[in-house]
Formats: C-alpha cells, sequence, structure tokens
C-alpha cells in the first residue's frame, strides 16, 4: 500500500519531471505555473464529533491523520443545519447572518422561512445579512461551485456560484461526488478554486433511527464510501497532491423519545401565544396584551426547558439581537422536545428518535472538523473552536480578503501548515 504522503510526493513530482523535460534546459524558460489547489469544503450533515472512533469512516480517519483534526467544533446555536452552515460560509453567529433557525419569520412583512421549501427560502432577503464566501470568491476573480449547501442555490447579493444545483435529496452521495470531480477537470479559467460538497444521509439516519441505531452505522459508511470515490477521483486526475480538504458538520445528534416531552400547553395559555417554531427550541411571541401573562409563564424556571426573554440570552449563545428573533426563545434539555398539545393531537404527528438545536455546550450537539492539503499541518489534533472560525481559515487559504466577520484566525492558525500561516 502506498500511503498517502508518498502518493502525494509522486503526483507532484510527475509533472515538474515532465515539465523539466519538456523545457530540455532553456535557461529563459517560463516557470511552471503554480498548481491547480482547489480548495474543497464538505459537510457530512448530523456528524457527531464522536462518530469518527466507530471505525466506520476509514477514508476520514485517513484524511485526520494525514493532516489535521479537531478533537471537536463547537456549533452556533441554535445547532440547527441551515442557521450552522450558513455560519461556516460567513463567520458569523446566526444572531448576525440573520438565518436564525430553520423556521423563523420576518417581522414586518409576516413572511414565512422555511428551510425546506424553496418557495420560501428563495428569496434573497433572507441570506442578505451575510455574504457567503462562494460570493465573496465570485467578486474577487475566483471561481466557485456548490453541489449543495443551504444557501448555494439562492441569488444572494446579486451573485451566484460559477457552478450550482437546486437541492434535490434524490441524487445519490455517489453522484454529487461525480459532479464535483467534473467540475474539477474543467479547464483553468472555468474550474472552481472553491467547492462545496453536502451529504444528509447521517441526519436523516439519526433523526429516524437515532444516533445509536445501525441505520446511522449504515449511512457513516455509505458517505465514507463516497469521501472514498472523491479522493480516488482527485488521485486519478492529479488534484489530490494540491487540493485542502476540509471536512465539517453542522452539529451533533442526541436521542429523543415520545417519552421526554415538554407539552407547551400545561404551562401557558395557548390562546395567549403564537409558537412560530417548536420542537427542540421552541420560538414563542405572546399574543397583544398578553406580555406580562406569558412572560409570568414561561420565564419561570421550568423541568426540562429553559426559557429566555430573548434580550437576556446568556452572552455566549451569541442570540438574541437579531429582529427575526421572536420575544421568547426556549430550548429543551438534552433529549427533550417542547411541543404543543395541538400537535400531539394530530394523527399524523411525528416524534423523532433522534434531534439537534440544543445549548451548543452540550456534547452530543459537537460537530466535526477534519482538514487535509498542503495548507495544513499533518498528523495533529487541534483543540476546540468555535464554528464560526472556520470562515478566516478558509479566506485565507483561499488568498481573498474576508468579508466582516465573528471569526477569530487565532483560533485555528495553529493548523496551518508553516508556509501558509
Ligand atoms: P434538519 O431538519 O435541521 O436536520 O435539516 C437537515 C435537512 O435539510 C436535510 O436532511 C436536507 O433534507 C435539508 N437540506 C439540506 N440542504 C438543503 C438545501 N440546500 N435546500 C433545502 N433543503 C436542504
Ligand atoms: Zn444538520
Ligand atoms: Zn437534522
Amino acid at each position: 500500500m502506498i500511503f498517502a504522503k508518498e502518493l502525494r510526493r509522486r503526483l507532484v513530482a510527475a509533472p515538474l519531471l515532465a515539465l523539466l523535460f519538456a523545457l530540455g534546459g532553456c535557461v529563459n524558460a517560463p516557470v511552471h505555473p503554480p498548481a491547480y489547489s482547489p480548495l474543497i469544503l464538505i459537510s457530512i450533515d448530523g456528524y457527531r464529533a464522536d462518530y469518527i472512533t466507530r471505525g466506520l469512516s476509514p477514508n476520514l480517519a485517513a484524511l485526520a491523520s494525514e493532516g489535521v483534526r479537531a478533537t471537536a467544533m463547537k456549533p452556533s446555536f441554535p445547532t440547527l443545519t441551515f442557521p450552522n452552515h450558513y455560519s461556516i460560509v460567513t463567520g458569523l453567529y446566526p444572531d448576525h447572518h440573520g438565518i436564525v433557525n430553520n423556521r423563523f419569520l420576518d417581522p414586518v412583512t409576516g413572511a414565512k422561512f422555511v428551510y425546506n421549501d424553496r418557495s420560501t427560502t428563495n428569496d434573497p432577503h433572507w441570506w442578505a445579512g451575510g455574504v457567503p464566501l462562494w460570493v465573496s470568491v465570485e467578486r474577487q476573480g475566483k471561481h466557485a461551485a456548490t453541489m449543495f449547501w443551504p444557501g448555494s442555490d439562492v441569488d444572494i447579493h446579486g451573485v451566484r456560484p460559477e457552478h450550482w444545483l437546486p437541492f434535490d435529496g434524490r441524487m445519490s452521495p455517489d453522484a454529487r461526488v461525480d459532479q464535483a470531480l467534473q467540475w474539477l477537470e474543467l479547464p483553468a479559467g472555468q474550474r472552481p478554486d472553491f467547492l462545496t460538497l453536502y451529504f444528509e444521509q447521517v441526519d436523516h439516519a439519526g433523526h429516524s433511527y437515532g444516533p445509536d441505531s445501525p441505520q446511522v452505522d449504515a449511512a457513516l459508511r455509505e458517505i465514507d464510501a463516497a469521501l472514498g470515490r472523491l479522493i480516488d477521483g482527485l488521485k486519478q486526475r492529479g488534484i489530490f497532491g494540491n487540493a485542502n480538504i476540509v471536512v465539517v458538520s453542522d452539529h451533533g445528534m442526541t436521542a429523543t423519545s415520545e417519552n421526554r416531552l415538554v407539552v407547551l400547553d400545561k404551562l401557558v395559555d395557548m390562546h395567549s401565544v403564537n409558537v412560530v417554531t417548536a420542537g427542540v427550541v421552541a420560538d414563542l411571541a405572546p399574543k397583544a396584551g398578553h406580555e406580562t401573562e406569558v412572560d409570568r409563564a414561561l420565564l419561570a424556571p421550568h423541568e426540562h426547558m429553559r426559557c429566555w426573554d430573548k434580550s437576556r440570552i446568556p452572552a455566549r449563545l451569541h442570540y438574541g439581537s437579531n429582529p427575526r428573533i421572536p420575544p421568547i426563545v426556549c430550548v429543551a434539555d438534552d433529549g427533550w422536545l417542547i411541543e404543543t398539545q395541538s400537535y400531539l393531537d394530530r394523527p399524523n404527528h411525528h416524534i423523532s428518535s433522534g434531534e439537534h438545536g440544543y445549548d451548543n455546550d452540550d456534547p452530543k450537539m459537537r460537530a466535526l472538523f477534519v482538514a487535509e492539503g498542503p495548507a495544513f499541518q499533518r498528523g495533529m489534533v487541534a483543540p476546540e473552536f468555535d464554528n464560526v472560525d472556520v470562515y478566516p481559515l478558509l479566506v485565507k487559504i483561499l488568498g481573498i480578503r474576508p468579508a466582516a466577520n465573528d471569526g477569530d484566525l487565532n483560533a485555528v492558525r495553529a493548523m496551518l501548515a508553516p508556509k501558509s500561516e
């Protein structure tokens, strides 16, 4: 077996030797053009930090041992898919980029953002609080391709990635990898400097069967095989040696149950309050004239749930200033869910076996970070950091100017190889 490091050396050396022969000793020969060195950002939705120790992600583990692995990455609050994916590509906390939940309201128009309803998410105004990486890449004369990423199929600030597809959960992981490889083999000037890939299968299995299920294990294997297919494809195309690969997740997963429900109706008169969203995080707006009554009912201590006035959410959660956040935010304790009786009375109601969205200090919400490539140290295990810090790291590797952000390069700088620092 050729170790990746050796393979990398050979792949880099081969074209260099060919070039030297071609030049045939010509003194004024042009300098070898810089190697194609794309940055590939991969999200495995719902991949909890400790899943990597299950022995079911050998390709990911090999990348980690060749490059850098963080003990964990801390997601932003709330630990939901859309807020966190947008934090990773903007470097902003959800409070600052404005994708404050998977479901939320525009306080002015009353319009609703529903993450899996394209007719709502497609409106650029939702996304305008952040400048995602692919927009900066395109604006600064480089090229971006997105093989799915929340927001990547929206016309944000009038800019789209050069290559993108509307989200389609039916597209197989292998087909996504093959599409990414097709973009990577385009000629210079069209091929991406920055490429994203996104996989939701581990998250789906975690919701349907719980984090400790054989179905999650199967999904871990499936996505690791797709990662293997990507790495093989990069090697075949001579790109692996120079590509920087960053694999992240948006949040972890914890087991939930029908037996761990906080029923809002038992705590507050439901005629007095609008429930914007419920589940792990319940966002609530008292109806006009009922503010005092609702505050008294909800802001008192409760079992298995904490509720805050939005202005009094602990600073460590970086959440509460955005006008899209309704007046009261409740979060369930690990493994619990907040529901309304009317929802539970629906014959088709569904309580999942796994969830996320909880306090980002919860170890079960910890996310994945693995990075490998010439920009990174080799064989390093880094301490935990916040997911907003990924943005300045990616900006540094891409060599572009960052938009204003909440990230801190110093939290992650030690992961960079000395010449990239
Ligand atoms: P969550 O409900 O927070 O677990 O969200 C995860 C789900 O979001 C995934 O399982 C996908 O089905 C969905 N999803 C991910 N990316 C997108 C996207 N770009 N557009 C629409 N839905 C998406
Ligand atoms: Zn997710
Ligand atoms: Zn999920």
